[in-house]
């Protein structure tokens, strides 16, 4: 064989024991904090792998990127995003105390509010951390919104209506919200768009401050999520898995 071709050779076989070693990565070798890998290994369903969208999404939101991810349905988007936030919120826990929330949650509707609620909460009480989750639907009248927003809570789960109803209700200022937020994520990125919301999420992101590091999730690659796109995020990584849907 002449000697590019081995080397050719070489490079592939170099490549293909890479790719094994990202098949074998662990949540450790993500930066996950130590807490949330304990926490994960206590679930019913015991979590020890990350499945591929939480293997390339996890490092970047836990440096700080803006990031668009697309993977089909049940490929772990809600952990991809859970995880790197409670850590980045573990920093400030306990710390000077805030006006706002550190971190909105946006789904498409109250059900699933229900869901990422449940389980975010779950990890924060398994971690033994000082932070707070709470969720509002529009179904919660403004006196329970006010109570469910005093404290304030670190992170909140909500739909874009309710963020409107709170807006117009006085339960959330705009200006706090402005001083305050630091993550903001849009669950089913493209329901949040059909579902016509957009209105409502123009409420909310006219105050989102540049420095708000912004995440958008999707099972889907539509035409919809690059309006989004355009709306809050600046300059993000865009991850798409190969089976992504439409
Ligand atoms: P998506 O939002 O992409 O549709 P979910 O976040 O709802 O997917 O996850 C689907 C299911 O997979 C959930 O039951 C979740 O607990 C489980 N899951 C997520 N990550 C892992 C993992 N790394 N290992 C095993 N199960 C996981
Ligand atoms: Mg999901």
């Amino acid at each position: 064989e002449d000697k590019p071709a081995q080397e050719a050779k070489q490079k592939e076989e170099i490549k293909e024991e890479s790719e094994e070693e990202e098949e074998e990565q662990t949540f450790e070798q993500l930066g996950l904090d130590p807490r949330l890998i304990r926490a994960l290994n206590k679930k019913e369903i015991s979590v020890t792998k990350p499945t591929p969208i939480q293997r390339v999404a996890i490092p970047l939101i836990l440096e700080g990127k803006d990031v668009v991810a697309r993977a089909k349905t049940g490929s772990g988007k809600t952990l991809a995003y859970l995880l790197p936030l409670l850590q980045k919120l573990f920093a400030s826990s306990g710390s000077s105390r805030k006006l706002a929330p550190s971190a909105f949650i946006l789904v498409p509707s109250g059900e699933l509010c229900q869901q990422v609620h449940k389980e975010v909460s779950s990890l924060i009480d398994s971690c033994k951390v000082q932070l707070k989750a709470v969720q509002l639907t529009t179904k919660m009248g403004v006196s329970d919104l006010r109570t469910a927003l005093a404290g304030p809570p670190d992170v909140i789960v909500t739909t874009p209506a309710c963020v409107a109803k709170c807006l117009s209700a006085g339960a959330l200022q705009s200006s706090s919200i402005n001083d305050s937020l630091e993550i903001l994520v849009l669950d089913e990125a493209d329901l949040l768009l059909s579902f016509g919301y957009e209105d409502d999420l123009k409420a909310l992101t006219a105050f989102v401050p540049r420095r708000c590091q912004c995440l958008l999730m999707s099972a889907t690659s539509s035409a919809d999520v690059d309006k989004l796109k355009k709306l809050i995020l600046h300059n993000p990584y865009i991850l798409t898995l190969p089976e992504v849907e439409g």
